[in-house]
């Protein structure tokens, strides 16, 4: 009788010399350089080897359909199905953002002198009211997947809350690098969801360059960045906001679509959710136009598409939108590729511009943005002004953060109608100023 070349098992575990089980990363097959093609494996790589290039996630995408959409949750998990996670992503302890509404803007359409249709994804909704809170659940995901304990993140400050909110949901340690410049909304908020909060003295660029250094030391071996070594699964979050809105337009695209600009990486992944849709067969394959919005204190895409270059030169931002504050964004030529493929246009506003953009979303609409919000607006504006954007055709804008973190964006330019004593007299003469002053004006 022969021996047998494996012991039998008694154990009931895999025998020593079984390699351990790939990671569960659903569907994603493996990264992909946006730049060469080159292929690696599903793992914490971010740059290309042989080009320095941007990794991307790749998919076998088969088996898709509207109805194993429609009956998941009601948050982005629904489309994990789409997303490098495992299919119990949404069962680990998380923030379960998405799903956001998509308000119909009829009052501010017709401000605007619109006569398509006119929404407003609003995405200040989400649990530490921004997108961010999207992407940080795919890399948290996958941050489990790959055994990074703690999460980190370089932020211009809404990432900064999502990141410090969602490791502490699910009891993970986290360490959040930030510019010491930002808005008290941002930083009180963030240092009371807890774990380590670096304030740097320095711009946005010069914190991501941080981390990019912190990346190399042994200090960070267990740490998962999710906008750094971590990107590739980070960005795959915004596809979310494109699915979202496809699903609840009732399963179409939109024909025009304005987004914020920061690195420029929920732009491109909007566009690539709905490519996605319509090579799925699960939306009609109708065009679409995508528009980018960028403050003139830090506009590198807006201005590379002003003069036509595919190259994006650095700038040093100034600008009370310093949610999108990135002087050197990571994904502005690919911006500018979904913006140029598509037929849409990059245009930027002034501080003054973002203001108004606020105020005008608010008063038509009752949502109250944060200036990344004013920034789309006021862009939105711009584009009709100078006729790259179709006023008859149906538009949906990007609120992608809540007004509540950066009121002293607005502070200055809004005040009580009047302040008065507890006295019927002092109301009506409050309200005949009022009314004076509006006759005036
Ligand atoms: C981060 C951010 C953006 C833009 O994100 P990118 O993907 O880096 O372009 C837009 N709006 C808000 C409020 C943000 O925090």
């Amino acid at each position: 009788m022969s021996t047998p070349a494996v012991a039998p098992d008694t154990t009931g575990l895999p025998p020593l010399d079984t390699p351990p089980p790939a990671p569960d990363f659903g569907p994603a097959t493996h990264l992909s350089c946006r730049e060469c093609g080159a292929r690696y494996d599903l793992g914490a790589a971010y740059a290309c080897i042989e080009c320095f290039g941007p990794l991307e996630v790749a998919y076998d995408l088969s088996g898709v359909t509207r109805e194993l959409i429609e009956s998941g949750p009601q948050s982005m998990w629904r489309y994990s199905c789409l997303l490098p996670v495992a299919s119990y992503a949404g069962s680990e302890p998380n923030l379960e953002p998405g799903l956001t509404r998509l308000v119909r803007a009829d009052n501010l359409a017709r401000a605007l002198g619109m006569t398509g249709t006119l929404w407003v994804k609003d995405d200040s909704g989400n649990p530490t009211h921004s997108f961010k809170d999207r992407v940080v659940a795919v890399a948290q995901s996958a941050a489990r997947r790959l055994g990074l304990s703690t999460l980190a993140c370089a932020s211009t400050g809404n990432l900064a809350n999502a990141v410090a909110a969602a490791a502490a949901r699910a009891g993970q340690d986290s360490v959040v690098v930030i510019p010491s410049d930002l808005e008290d909304g941002k930083v009180v908020t963030t240092a009371t969801y807890g774990g380590t909060l670096l304030a740097v003295r320095g711009t946005y660029d010069d914190v991501n360059r941080l981390c990019s250094e912190l990346i190399g030391e042994p200090l960070t071996a267990d740490w998962g960045f999710v906008n750094v070594n971590l990107r590739p699964y980070y960005a795959e979050g915004s596809k979310t906001v494109g699915y979202e809105i496809a699903e609840q337009l009732g399963w179409r695209l939109p024909e025009q679509v304005v987004a914020p600009i920061a690195s420029g990486s929920l732009l491109t992944k909007v566009d690539k959710a709905f490519r996605e849709l319509a090579s799925l067969g699960l939306v009609p394959d109708s065009p679409y136009a995508v528009f980018g919005a960028q403050a003139t204190g830090c506009s590198p895409v807006s201005e590379a598409f002003r003069e036509g270059r595919d190259v994006v030169r650095p700038q040093r931002p100034a600008t009370i939108a310093k949610s999108l504050a990135i002087g050197n964004p990571a994904d502005g030529p690919y911006a500018l590729d979904s913006v140029r493929r598509s037929g849409g246009a990059i245009a930027d506003v002034s501080d003054e511009e973002i203001v108004e953009g606020i105020r005008l979303l608010a008063e038509t609409e009752g949502i109250f943005a944060e200036t990344a919000g004013g920034v789309v607006v006021a862009t939105l504006r711009a584009l009709l002004a100078s006729g790259a954007l179709d006023p008859a055709r149906e538009t949906v804008i990007l609120n992608t953060g809540d007004g509540l973190k950066t009121l002293d964006a607005v502070a200055g330019h809004v005040a009580p109608t009047a302040t008065i004593s507890p006295d019927v007299d002092e109301v009506t003469a409050a309200l005949v100023d009022a009314s004076h002053e509006r006759t005036t004006r």
